[in-house]
């Protein structure tokens, strides 16, 4: 299950030349969506279109309607793609989230969908992460949150409104998905997965006020 972030009339992070989010963050699930396709894996989106996956519903109910599409289907991962923002102008750089009490297989996922980002991307690498975002809080299967960039910061603005850019980044994610799947397929159910490459220590960080609705972060 793909989730671009925000949507209709939550536009989430809008950058200083005035790239919105909800349409970066569906570019490069599009991306990944056709990638996954084509490798084989069954793919559903939370949202297709500049719309709210719960219509006319509060902030809060849409995020539930992300997570209820994925607990009911149920999905075998779920990966929300979102981009940041901060007051400062120089923040920089993607980072992956999984929930605080996560799995293993949450913290593989975030780990590898981070290092393909990285490696094919190349903006600074800001680390896993652990915070209790509602998507992936409450989702009961491996979900990952990623912040593909900073929209507030204009070279990273630039970065995330050129397709070309949006394009490595969906590659970059299915890549990341078929290392998982890769991983995954070598242990045993309920093992710890090993992933080589140390943990960057989980830090909290202040992340995206839009997905701090009922975080209950510890
Ligand atoms: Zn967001």
């Amino acid at each position: 299950m793909i989730d671009p972030g925000h949507g209709g009339r939550f536009p989430g992070a809008i950058g200083p030349a005035g790239t919105k989010e909800k349409d970066v963050v569906l570019a490069v699930s599009k991306i990944l969506e056709a990638d996954l396709i084509e490798m084989g894996a069954e793919v559903r989106m939370t949202r297709s279109t500049d719309v709210e996956v719960a219509p006319g519903a509060s902030l809060s109910g849409d995020l539930k309607a992300r997570v209820d599409l994925a607990n009911q289907w149920p999905a075998d991962l779920f990966i929300s793609v979102h981009a940041n923002s901060a007051e400062n102008a120089a923040a920089k750089g993607t980072e992956t989230y999984h929930a605080v009490q996560a799995s293993d297989r949450s913290k593989t996922l975030a780990k590898l969908l981070q290092k393909s980002m990285i490696d094919d991307v190349g903006l600074t690498d800001r680390g896993v992460k652990a915070s209790n975002f509602y998507v992936i809080k409450n989702t009961r299967m491996p979900a990952s949150l990623v912040e593909l960039g900073f929209l507030s910061n204009p070279g990273e603005e630039q970065v995330l409104a050129n397709p070309a850019m949006q394009l490595v980044f969906g590659h970059a994610l299915s890549k990341g998905v078929a290392d998982y799947f890769a991983v995954e397929a070598h242990v045993k159910p309920d093992a710890p997965v090993q992933v080589p490459g140390d943990d960057p220590g989980d830090l909290l960080a202040p992340g995206d006020p839009a997905e701090m609705l009922f975080a209950g972060r510890v």
